[in-house]
């Protein structure tokens, strides 16, 4: 199963992406998390991406098709993947289609998480990790059992993205409207787009993401 998850920051493609993981098996490949631990290792790409993605604008494609690329190479993507955060530009989906087929490889298909504008601010703003296992939770919306524990990992060590703030809310909205949600239209008219409705409850929003899957799984044999 390859499959790309669509949908403005804050939308719940990490969230999602996370379950997907546990269920099905395939790694999920975030750019976003990719270019992080680029910037934390402080390589070259780190030092080119650091300031773009703090001010909340988009990466130049060609560092982020060149990561994805060699990414999909690996051993534990044999048997599909999840693709978070990317492609973000027509150009980037272009170029994965390009570099799927070179592989002998399709997209399985398209899953927008589709979510009104004046939420997205606040699940931003709200939004933390695991530092030990990257489990993501919500101040308010997905709070761990215990309070400051891990639940997956019992770390008591959390972390919140340098970009998370409602300042760069406004930029990456923009950087989304502008030239990712083109992709909508993109991915419709090669019939592979399904959109779920991501104002429900986290737990929904998994509930009509499998049901989507089910169908792909049964269509691939895999
Ligand atoms: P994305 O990867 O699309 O940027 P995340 O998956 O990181 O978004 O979700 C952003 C924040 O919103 C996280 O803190 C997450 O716990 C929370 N969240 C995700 N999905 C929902 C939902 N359906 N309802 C409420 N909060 C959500
Ligand atoms: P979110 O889902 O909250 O927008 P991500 O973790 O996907 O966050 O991305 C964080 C930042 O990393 C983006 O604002 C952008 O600067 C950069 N980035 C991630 N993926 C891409 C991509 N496919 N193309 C260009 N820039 C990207
Ligand atoms: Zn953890």
């Amino acid at each position: 199963m390859r499959l790309i998850l669509l949908g403005p920051p804050g939308a719940g493609k990490g969230t999602q992406a996370q379950r997907i993981v546990e269920k099905y098996g395939i790694p999920q490949l975030s750019t976003g998390d990719m270019l992080r631990a680029a910037v934390s290792a402080g390589t070259e790409i780190g030092q080119r991406a650091k300031a773009v993605m703090d001010a909340g604008n988009l990466v130049s494609d060609d560092i982020v098709i060149g990561i994805v690329s060699e990414r999909i190479d690996q051993q534990d993507c044999a048997k599909g993947f999840i693709l978070d955060g990317f492609p973000r530009t027509l150009v980037q989906a272009d170029a994965t289609e390009q570099m799927l087929k070179k592989k002998g490889l399709a997209l399985s298909g398209v899953i927008e998480i589709r979510v009104d504008d004046d939420v997205l601010a606040d699940r931003i703003a709200g939004r933390y990790t695991c530092a030990n296992c990257g489990t993501g939770y919500h101040d308010d919306n997905l709070k761990p059992k215990v309070d400051g524990v891990c639940d997956k990992c019992g770390s008591t060590h959390f972390k919140r993205r340098p970009d998370d703030n409602r300042d760069t809310v406004k930029t990456r909205l923009q950087a989304y409207y502008k030239d990712t949600s083109p992709l909508i239209g993109y991915y419709y008219a090669k019939g592979l787009l399904t959109t779920v409705d991501g104002m429900s409850e986290i737990d929904a929003v998994t509930a009509d993401i499998e049901a989507i899957l089910s169908g792909f799984v049964g269509a691939d044999g895999k």
